[in-house]
């Protein structure tokens, strides 16, 4: 259910606006299509795919949008959709950790089991942090090889605002250049 978001340039009128986050598939070509909201499955079987063979394939990516600061230039970027073994994956690697210091605490304290139980429990907060700090680091990199703008093809201005954050700022028109244009959101679709 994303959140609609629009602006309009008080000064020549411009509008603009969309979706904070849509969901894309990558094609055989190298293009990455943006699927219509509500009508993604609709667009995913034109293009020739089931939602599970897009997934099982890699191709799912969600798309979020985000404005130039220095020109009001949208800029669209997306990031790989993992959710399939996202959960399962980090259950495990909990698990892994509260054996590994369950073990570990065993061997230092001997069988007295609330110690073990302390420290596999400190220590399994210890890897979920490691591995949070792991996967923002993985989706950093997923989103800049996607997206390959670092700067605004545009203006080559390198600060952008999702549109979330873009509704407390004035950001300039991209077709009049005033700083006129302030983004509200507008409904959920
Ligand atoms: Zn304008
Ligand atoms: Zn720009």
């Amino acid at each position: 259910m994303p959140l609609v978001y629009r602006a309009e340039c008080s000064h020549c009128k411009n509008s603009a606006g969309g979706h904070d986050v849509d969901v894309a598939v990558k094609l055989d070509d190298g293009r990455t299509e943006i699927l219509r909201h509500p009508l993604e499955t609709h667009d995913l079987e034109r293009l020739g795919y089931t939602w599970e063979k897009a997934r099982m394939e890699g191709r799912l990516f969600w798309v979020f949008h985000y404005v130039c600061e220095g020109c009001g230039e949208r800029h669209d970027v997306a990031r790989k959709q993992e959710a399939t073994t996202g959960c399962t994956a980090s259950l495990l690697w909990v698990a892994g950790g509260w054996a590994a210091a369950f073990l570990l605490g065993y061997a230092f304290f001997g069988p007295r089991w609330y110690k073990c139980f302390w420290v596999a429990l400190v220590a399994s907060f210890g890897f979920m942090i490691v591995r949070s700090i792991l996967d923002s680091q993985k989706e950093s990199a997923i989103n800049l090889a996607v997206d390959q703008t670092e700067r605004c093809r545009k203006c080559g201005g390198s600060k952008f605002v999702s549109l979330p954050a873009a509704k407390k700022k004035l950001l300039p028109c991209p077709k009049c250049g005033t700083k006129s244009m302030r983004y509200d959101s507008i409904g959920i679709s």
